[in-house]
């Protein structure tokens, strides 16, 4: 390949990039839709093709996986023939190969198995209960959000000391008796993934040394978003040796609440005092009606390294925002818009609607079902995380290793065999008291015999069965044994019998789960088909349901999964104070430029259009409420949007005049941004206030008590001074 093709449509920035001398580390810091993954690919395939390094020298880390795929995909565009040799992938895929083909350095079973985040959250609840922890006190989220925290810190529970800190000292316990059960019954969360390939190489310095060999060159995309862990672990892969190059922008930090640190930029140029930092300025993805709207929103932010994207791109359309009465007229408008792309000739592809939430998906998947609008879902409702999934998932794990307590638990009594709660009570007691899987339990309870009878049988039923599908569908193709196993495990019949649509709708996602089965091809040979299609399962239990290929589908996903995409038309759905910013963040600055940041990546990812929606009524946590728009829609440049209103435009440009101005105050000194305590509700924060004088109404985001409207005279606010 000659080297123009290379460097041909970059500007000069860029091919500084993509030909820098090879022995350099080099860093590029630039805003959205800057080109910072064309260089990087471009860089790969220029080591190869110039610099004659070979493919296997070369390790790519990025976030998503959908992410990777297209990476990897537009390097199999340059090079075409010898693509399969480059390692490109997510930090959670690349340690789970490696800890599986280490596994017994880091004392795991070879037949370890992925816990995702739901069943985290399952194995917890458990545990506290078998704690006696309430879980009204003990959340399991909050447990699973400390404990995931300590890890992607790199912390394990000996690291931690605490003086004088009763709550901490219970989660600490909780994290200790999470991490001996999971060691116990060989389970690996996402967390524990990248820690344990981070002590591997801690710990083992000759297996670091092969690896520091073979990968000489290392590649992050989407740096600023790694935490400490991650970025730790990319140190020891580079040694001392190992050439470096990482793109990133801080303005797109968007996991903070995961452990990012986008100090990690400043840190690597510590850490790296030879590295070439280059940026990046133009834009190539976005009109620049989009692109001024995105600069203005994330100006507003204090934390910032600093810079300006600009674009030689037409001025295109202006952002439209439309103010919905409701969801329902939210999607209706949406759905309007998109049959009139798609008549006109244009793909829907090419479209993606983003939101915040998850659970914002589903009305919008109704109207488009109604609509016969084909779409995919990238994260949320995820397939691999349906109930009936999840239980053929349990017979397959324990079939493959029959230590995983989570599994055990799941399809004990599943189909209902008559072993009860009092029990898996007494199995769960044993296990505790002597440091016993369950399935160890149940093996120790039945050579005791001490044990009453009508249990014991149907106990010894659950191990037989067990036993009896592994021996069975040993020498069997995998499709064939997914389906013995379904029929075999009397799951089948149970849904079969469910006779309304949910039941039909699960036989049809067990039929789902045979295809993906039917077409899995296995990539690491050293382990059997069963585990190695479990590992799949684990690591794309975000990436949603039936992806129908070659069909045109319009991509619904999370603003979060969007890093790094581009869409011709983009939708930002629920752009509401409460939403976008999340409530959760309305309470902290640095969560509010987190979110703002959010928005940006968001607004970023559209090319031609772009559409943003907020409702004046939704139903939101239970209630039906009146939110307000978006604080972000407010700073966005009066001249790059078009309003569009089905009520009265005056009532709603007041309202968010309201909001925006900082020195709005009433007679009595309420105004928004205010800090307040209440006598019940605690500590919270004015978010809107409507009216005058004393019988004002105000919104308050309380810390522990949500959103909340309140009449002003009645609430007997005291005021907290705000920092
Ligand atoms: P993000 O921060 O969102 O990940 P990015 O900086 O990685 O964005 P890319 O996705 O690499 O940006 O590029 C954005 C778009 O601009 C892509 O469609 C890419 O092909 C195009 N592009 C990049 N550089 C050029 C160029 N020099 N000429 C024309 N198009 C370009
Ligand atoms: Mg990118």
């Amino acid at each position: 390949m000659q080297k123009s093709y290379l460097l041909k449509d970059l500007n000069d920035k860029q091919r500084e990039v993509v030909s820098a001398p090879y022995d350099l580390n080099l860093l590029v810091l630039a805003g959205a839709g800057s080109g910072k993954t064309r260089v990087l690919v471009n860089r790969i395939a220029w080591l190869i093709t110039v610099e004659k390094f070979s493919p296997y020298s070369i390790i790519a880390v990025t976030f998503t996986n959908k992410a990777a795929i297209e990476m990897q995909q537009r390097v199999n565009q340059l090079l075409g023939v010898i693509k399969n040799k480059i390692l490109i992938g997510t930090f959670h895929t690349l340690s789970s190969n490696l800890l599986r083909k280490h596994y017994m350095h880091v004392n795991l079973p070879k037949d370890f198995q992925i816990l995702d985040s739901n069943d985290q959250y399952y194995l917890v609840s458990k545990l506290l209960n078998v704690l006696n922890l309430n879980e009204k006190q003990w959340s399991p989220q909050q447990c699973i959000w400390y404990i995931n925290n300590k890890k992607n810190n790199g912390l394990r529970p000996k690291d931690i000391q605490i003086k004088n800190n009763k709550i901490e000292e219970t989660l600490l316990k909780v994290y200790q008796f999470y991490q001996d059960t999971c060691d116990r019954s060989g389970l690996v969360d996402f967390s524990e993934l990248l820690l344990r390939a981070y002590e591997l190489f801690l710990n083992k310095t000759d297996i670091l040394q092969y690896y520091c060999n073979r990968f000489t060159n290392i590649f992050v995309d989407e740096f600023q978003d790694t935490n400490f862990v991650q970025y730790a672990w990319i140190r020891q892969l580079v040694g001392k040796t190992g050439k470096l190059m990482i793109v990133g922008d801080d303005d797109q930090s968007i996991y903070g609440w995961r452990g990012a640190q986008i100090e990690n930029i400043k840190r690597v140029i510590d850490d790296f005092s030879d590295i070439k930092t280059i940026l990046l300025e133009q834009n190539y993805r976005s009109t620049k009606n989009i692109l001024k709207a995105a600069n203005a929103l994330i100006s507003n932010n204090s934390i910032r390294m600093g810079k300006k994207l600009w674009t030689k791109g037409i001025d295109g359309e202006p952002i439209v925002i439309y103010c919905a009465s409701n969801e329902l007229d939210e999607s209706r408008y949406i759905i309007d818009q998109l049959k009139y792309w798609n008549e006109n000739n244009n793909s829907l592809n090419n479209c993606a609607i983003l939101y915040r939430r998850n659970s914002q998906s589903r009305l919008l998947e109704e109207a488009l079902i109604k609509n016969g609008i084909p779409y995919c879902i990238y994260g949320g409702k995820k397939f691999f995380d349906r109930k009936e999934i999840k239980e053929v998932l349990s017979y397959l794990r324990l079939v493959v290793n029959r230590n995983d307590d989570a599994s055990f638990e799941r399809v004990i009594n599943i189909p209902a065999r008559g072993i009860g709660e009092t029990t898996l009570d007494i199995i769960r007691n044993l296990s505790c008291k002597h440091k016993l899987t369950l399935w160890e339990s149940c093996e120790y309870l039945l050579r005791e015999k001490n044990y009453f009878k009508r249990a014991s049988v149907v106990i010894q039923r659950f191990l037989n069965l067990i036993n009896f599908l592994e021996k069975e569908t040993k020498n069997m193709n995998l499709h064939v044994q997914v389906n013995y196993i379904i029929k075999k495990s009397g799951l089948f019949d149970m849904y079969k019998k469910e006779k309304n649509e949910k039941g039909e709708a699960r036989i049809e996602n067990l039929n789902e789960f045979l295809n993906a089965a039917l077409e899995f091809k296995r990539q690491d040979e050293s382990t059997s088909y069963l585990q190695s299609f479990l590992s799949y399962v684990s690591l794309n239990s975000s990436n949603e349901k039936k992806i129908i290929i070659n069909q045109d589908n319009v991509q619904l996903m999370t603003l979060h999964s969007a890093k790094g995409l581009e869409f011709q038309f983009v939708f930002i759905i629920g752009v509401e104070e409460g939403i976008l910013p999340s409530y959760m963040s309305i309470y902290k600055d640095q969560k509010i430029e987190e979110e703002r940041r959010l928005a940006y990546v968001g607004i970023t990812r559209a090319m031609k259009k772009l559409i943003i929606t907020y409702t004046e009524s939704r139903f939101l946590y239970g209630k039906r409420v009146n939110p307000l728009p978006s604080r972000f829609i407010g700073e966005l440049p009066i001249e790059c949007i078009k309003k569009i209103y089905l009520t009265s435009p005056i009532n709603n440009e007041k309202k968010y005049l309201n909001f925006n101005s900082e020195v709005y105050k009433n007679d009595f000194e309420y105004k928004v941004g205010q800090l307040v305590v209440h006598d019940k509700f605690g500590e919270g924060k004015i978010i809107n206030l409507i009216g005058i004088g004393k019988e004002c109404k105000l919104q308050i985001v309380f810390q522990k008590q949500g959103v909340k409207w309140l009449v002003a005279q009645y609430a007997r606010l005291n005021y907290l001074n705000n920092k």
